[in-house]
C-alpha cells in the first residue's frame, strides 16, 4: 500500500493509472477507522482495478469546533488496518494547507432544494457545504471512476450525488450497507469515545429504529415518530435531534404510506455528549 502525504503526488500517481487504463475506486474517510470503513475499501476493490482512500478530519465540515477538537485520530491504527485488509492500493494523508491552499472558504453554489433544509442539514448549519467542498476536492486529486459512500449516512450521499451532477463530474457514486455491531448499533467513529454505560444506551437508537421498522406502515408515521422520540427521549443520557420517516429519495417526511415508493427512518441524537446518526430502511 502506498502512502501519500501530498495531494500533487497522489494525483500524479492516479493519474498514470487512468492513463494505463485502470479503474480506481475512491473512498473518502475521517480515520478513526473500523469495519464499516472497511466494508467500503473492500466493494470498491471488488469493483475497480484500485482502491483509494483517503483520511482528512475536514475542519469546514464541523458547525462545532469543539467535535472538531475531540475527533479521534488513530493514524498508526488506520494504516495497519488498510494494510491487513490487503485490498487498498494507495492512502493519502494531507495536511489541511494542502487540501485547502487558497483558504477554507466555500466556493460552490450547489442548489440543494429540500435535501439542504433538513435533518442533518438542519440541524448542522453548514455541515454540507463543508463535505460538498472536501469531496469535490479530493475527487479532483484521485479522479476516481467510482467513489463508495456509506448508506449510514444516506442524506450525505444524496447530497454528494447533486454535487457530482452539479459539477458534471465523471464519477458514480455508489451507496454501500451499513455495517453493524453484534447487537446492532451502526458502527461509527465516535463509538469509541462512547463510556460502557453510554455504549449500552446508545444501542437503544438501534432498537427503536428496529421496532419502527417492524411496526412500518401497519401504523400513522407522525404517530410512530412522536411515540418513539418521546420513549428515547425518557433516557437521561439520550437527547434526540430527530426522529423522522422520510421518502428515501426527496427525505420529504412520510404522512401517508400508499404515496411514498420507498421509505425510511432516520435518528440523530445526542448520547451522553456524543452524537450519533443511524437509519434504517423500511420498504
Ligand atoms: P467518516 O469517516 O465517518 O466520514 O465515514 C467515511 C465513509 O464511511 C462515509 O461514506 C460513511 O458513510 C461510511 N461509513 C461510516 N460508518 C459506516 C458504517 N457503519 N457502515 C457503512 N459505512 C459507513
Amino acid at each position: 500500500m502506498k502512502e501519500f502525504r501530498s495531494s500533487k503526488a497522489l494525483h500524479d500517481w492516479c493519474s498514470k493509472i487512468r492513463a494505463d487504463g485502470s479503474s480506481i475506486g475512491f473512498v473518502p474517510t475521517m480515520g478513526a477507522l473500523h469495519e464499516g470503513h472497511l466494508s467500503l475499501i473492500r466493494q470498491s476493490s471488488g469493483s475497480c482495478d484500485i482502491t483509494v482512500c483517503s483520511i482528512f478530519v475536514n475542519p469546514t465540515q464541523f458547525n462545532d469546533p469543539a467535535d472538531y477538537e475531540k475527533y479521534p485520530v488513530t493514524i498508526e491504527d488506520d494504516l495497519r488496518m488498510l494494510k491487513e485488509t490487503g485490498c487498498c492500493d494507495a492512502v493519502l494523508i494531507p495536511r489541511v494547507e494542502d487540501i485547502y491552499p487558497d483558504g477554507l472558504e466555500y466556493d460552490l453554489d450547489v442548489e440543494l432544494g429540500y435535501l439542504g433544509e433538513c435533518m442533518e442539514a438542519l440541524h448542522r448549519p453548514g455541515h454540507f457545504e463543508g463535505v460538498m467542498q472536501v469531496v469535490r476536492r479530493l475527487l479532483e486529486i484521485a479522479i476516481p471512476d467510482i467513489l463508495f459512500l456509506g448508506r449510514k449516512d444516506h442524506q450525505q450521499f444524496l447530497v454528494i450525488s447533486r454535487m457530482i451532477e452539479h459539477c458534471g463530474l465523471e464519477v458514480k457514486p455508489v451507496e454501500c450497507e451499513i455495517v453493524r455491531e453484534e447487537d446492532g448499533l451502526a458502527m461509527s467513529s465516535r463509538n469509541r469515545r462512547l463510556s460502557p454505560e453510554l455504549r449500552q444506551t446508545a444501542v437503544l437508537l438501534h432498537l427503536a429504529l428496529d421496532e419502527i421498522v417492524r411496526l412500518g406502515s401497519r401504523e400513522d408515521p407522525h404517530h410512530l415518530t412522536i411515540t418513539y422520540t418521546h420513549r428515547l427521549n425518557e433516557h437521561p443520557d439520550i437527547n434526540v435531534e430527530y426522529l423522522e420517516i422520510v421518502d428515501s429519495e426527496s427525505l420529504l417526511p412520510v404522512s401517508d404510506w400508499n404515496l411514498c415508493k420507498s421509505a425510511m427512518v432516520c435518528i440523530a441524537a445526542q448520547v451522553g455528549d456524543i452524537r450519533l446518526i443511524d437509519n434504517s430502511t423500511i420498504y
